[in-house]
């Protein structure tokens, strides 16, 4: 299933059925905002409009949800049945995971294989995992006096507005709408613009699997708009974001300056990888190289810094060179490629700025350059750039979202602590050694939510993902996940 063969993508993505209207209420909707505008970013070309929603879309998609809550329909039925349901659903994605894969390659320009063999298992895995756990969460009965019973028990939150980022556009989403779900929430949905198709292709398997109409809606459009709406709405009960540090505080006002309700913000990352002086060079730096250009950079667990000891650093600079020169983009509808486009224009122009920077600071480039790559007619593609910078470099502080690594020296361990720490981020870091005691005492001492050792981007749905610091606070994955979607609720019974 997960195994993509075949060279004929680019003939399915000319034929692609792509929806291009709101679902609200089980059914699809013209929106009244000025259209979205999409471009495939593997080869420029244009995509068809998408409907957009403006402010008063939003309320009208908040009031379905509402209402599908308030109905009992998916809130108050049984837990088990709602997994059933959740599990059809991984079903369904899973019967279509080719034509989502595809979906989401032509629209954000990573490798259709890396989408169905990555992206894709992740969304099913994440559905299936939440749909079998939704029958297994116990409430709490506290010892209390003999005259009294006390239950503790956890409700749905109500209405989950959930806002998404473009890079994993479904396994992000999975990781907000499962869990969500899985405890009775009803949803709306506002995916990045870049990947508006294959989100409303989801909400229209859900509907099929059966998940009753209302309970996850998805309106389309600007951040500006339809974000900041349902941000700003009275009646939506959790925000629940994936994005840049901006957006997430932005999202932190809107709540402040409507109805306090809670968001669970997920935000950027500079991910530094740790390489101690007894750890083996080669194999730390190739999976740092691969960590950081992976989906082409655009990742926020990116391990975009590489800390080494000062002898190592130019072995380091060279065997990530190689890397990057091993690693270039390619069309992503080819099954051989493991290197797409990068988003948008925009977003390459954000990242061949950084590299200029980087070089008129005085940062070495050991592989790459600050132009463009040609990949496929008209797309837009960036080869991966090894940079040797200093902590204080403008591209080792900020996220650069792209396939830009840099290589910083240390002196001594605590100075790599200090340089790795130095950041306004905290979501992950790796660390490279075989010493017990320095893995874990240097882990507990780096402030990230996330710490990897000997290893990257391992892990499964058991585990609690996200951050500390500049990078938010909400985590995605394992039962952690449902708390953030129910209230406590005390009832307490007095005996006689
Ligand atoms: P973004 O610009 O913050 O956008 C995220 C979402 O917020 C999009 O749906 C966007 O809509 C919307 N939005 C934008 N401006 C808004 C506003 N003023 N009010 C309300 N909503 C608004 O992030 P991005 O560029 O899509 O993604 C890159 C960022 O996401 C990076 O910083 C990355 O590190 C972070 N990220 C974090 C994680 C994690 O789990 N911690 C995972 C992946 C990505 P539009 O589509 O209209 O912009
Ligand atoms: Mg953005």
């Amino acid at each position: 299933m997960f195994t993509a063969t075949g060279d004929d993508w680019a003939d399915r993505a000319a034929t692609l059925p792509l929806h291009t209207r709101m679902f609200i209420g089980g059914a699809w909707e013209e929106g009244s905002a000025e259209p979205l505008t999409p471009v495939a970013p593997r080869d420029g070309r244009a995509l068809p409009k998408i409907s957009a929603a403006s402010v008063g879309d939003v309320d009208r998609a908040v009031r379905s949800a509402r209402a599908a809550f308030d109905s009992g329909v998916w809130s108050r039925i049984a837990p088990r049945e709602r997994g059933q349901l959740l599990i059809a659903f991984a079903q369904r994605i899973h019967d279509n995971a080719e034509e989502l894969a595809l979906t989401i390659s032509l629209e954000m320009g990573k490798p259709v294989r890396e989408a169905l063999q990555t992206e894709l298992r992740a969304v099913v895995n994440c559905f299936r995992w939440y749909g079998e756990a939704a029958d297994k969460v116990l409430d709490e009965i506290p010892v209390t006096a003999p005259g009294s019973l006390a239950l503790v028990t956890r409700e749905p939150a109500g209405v989950v507005a959930a806002v998404v980022p473009w890079n994993f556009p479904l396994t992000m989403t999975a990781w907000k709408l499962a869990p969500a779900l899985a405890v009775g929430n009803s949803v709306v949905l506002k995916p990045a613009e870049h990947t508006t198709f294959s989100a409303l292709r989801l909400a229209e398997l859900a509907h099929e699997a059966g998940i009753p109409a209302g309970v996850l809606n998805v309106t389309p459009g600007t951040g500006q708009v339809a974000g900041r709406a349902l941000g700003e709405h009275h009646d939506v009960d959790v925000v629940t974001f994936t994005g840049s540090p901006e957006v997430g505080r932005k999202f932190l006002g809107y709540s402040a300056a409507s109805n306090g309700k809670r968001v669970w913000p997920e935000l950027g990352g500079k991910t530094a990888s740790l390489v101690l002086p007894d750890a083996d060079l080669e194999r730390a730096v190739r999976a740092t190289a691969d960590g950081c250009f992976y989906n082409q950079g655009q990742m926020c667990t990116a391990s975009s810094r590489l800390l080494v000891p000062r002898a190592q650093r130019d072995r380091a600079l060279e065997i990530a060179a190689d890397v990057a020169r091993t690693s270039l983009p390619a069309d992503p509808f080819e099954v051989t490629t493991s290197m797409g486009a990068i988003v948008s224009e925009r977003q390459l122009a954000g990242i061949t700025g950084f590299v200029e920077r980087a070089q008129a600071e005085g940062g070495e480039l050991a592989a790459g350059s600050a132009e463009r790559f040609h990949a496929v007619d008209g797309g837009s593609y960036f080869a991966p750039v090894v940079l040797g910078v200093t902590p204080q470099h403008e591209v080792a502080q900020r996220e650069v979202f792209g396939p830009v690594l840099s290589v910083i020296a240390y002196d001594h361990v605590e100075d790599a602590l200090a340089i790795a720490n130095g950041t306004e981020f905290g979501l992950a870091a790796a660390l490279w050694s075989t010493d017990l005691n320095a893995v874990h005492t240097l882990s507990r001492r780096l402030r990230a939510g996330v710490v990897w050792v000997n290893c990257f981007e391992e892990g499964d749905m058991t585990i609690p993902f996200g951050g500390v610091k500049g990078s938010g606070f909400g985590r995605d994955k394992s039962l952690h996940a449902l708390e953030k979607f129910t209230d406590l609720k005390t009832t307490w019974i007095e005996l006689s």
